[in-house]
């Protein structure tokens, strides 16, 4: 990160990024919207098609029960920073490659950077992977705190998959609730 680094810098680079081949796929660019600084930063995977039509992250369905994951713990969007991995949308919604990962890893990185969270919520297992290693298997570092760098991470399931399994929600309740105690917010 420039001490001139913005979101508005990292926004107007990603819409002329061409750095992998999902600059070919993309109607709208996605690079996140949200509060910067935040203490809650919220990663996921990357665009789907309502997002690439909108160019907004989570507006779709699974961005709606993202939304009451948050207000869960009294959170709601303008107070977090929400974001994906890559910040443009893979062809049939298919998972994004390591290469296309790596692309766009700088742009995350430089985002983390100037939200500068106290907590980074980490959604599904590519996401995951992206930030704790390619080892890394979600149903095993799911509700335990990790790390990026000096940051504390919670990785949990992506809402995606919890609107394909719902009993899923009561293990991600309580991810939420650790991460709650972490930002000392009471429920
Ligand atoms: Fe660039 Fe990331 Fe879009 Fe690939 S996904 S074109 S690296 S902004």
């Amino acid at each position: 990160m420039t001490p001139a680094d913005s979101m508005a810098q990292i926004a107007a680079e990603v819409s002329r990024c061409a750095a992998c081949p999902l600059a070919r796929s993309r109607t709208h660019p996605v690079p996140g919207e949200g509060a910067v600084p935040a203490r809650l930063m919220v990663i996921g995977e990357g665009p789907g098609r309502q997002e690439d039509e909108a160019g907004r992250p989570f507006v779709g369905a699974a961005g709606q029960l993202l939304d009451r994951m948050l207000q869960a713990i009294h959170l709601d969007r303008s107070q977090v920073f929400i974001a994906n991995v890559v910040k443009c949308r893979p062809p049939q919604n298919r998972t994004p490659t390591d290469e296309e990962i790596e692309a766009c890893a700088p742009f995350l990185a430089r985002q983390i950077a100037l939200v500068d969270p106290d907590v980074i919520l980490v959604l599904g297992a590519t996401a995951a992977k992206a930030l704790l290693g390619a080892r890394t298997r979600i149903t095993q570092v799911r509700g335990q705190w990790q790390a990026w760098g000096e940051r504390a991470v919670m990785p949990t399931y992506h809402p995606a998959y919890l609107l394909r399994d719902p009993r899923q929600k009561v293990v991600v309740w309580e991810d939420l609730r650790q991460v709650a105690d972490r930002l000392g917010i009471p429920l």
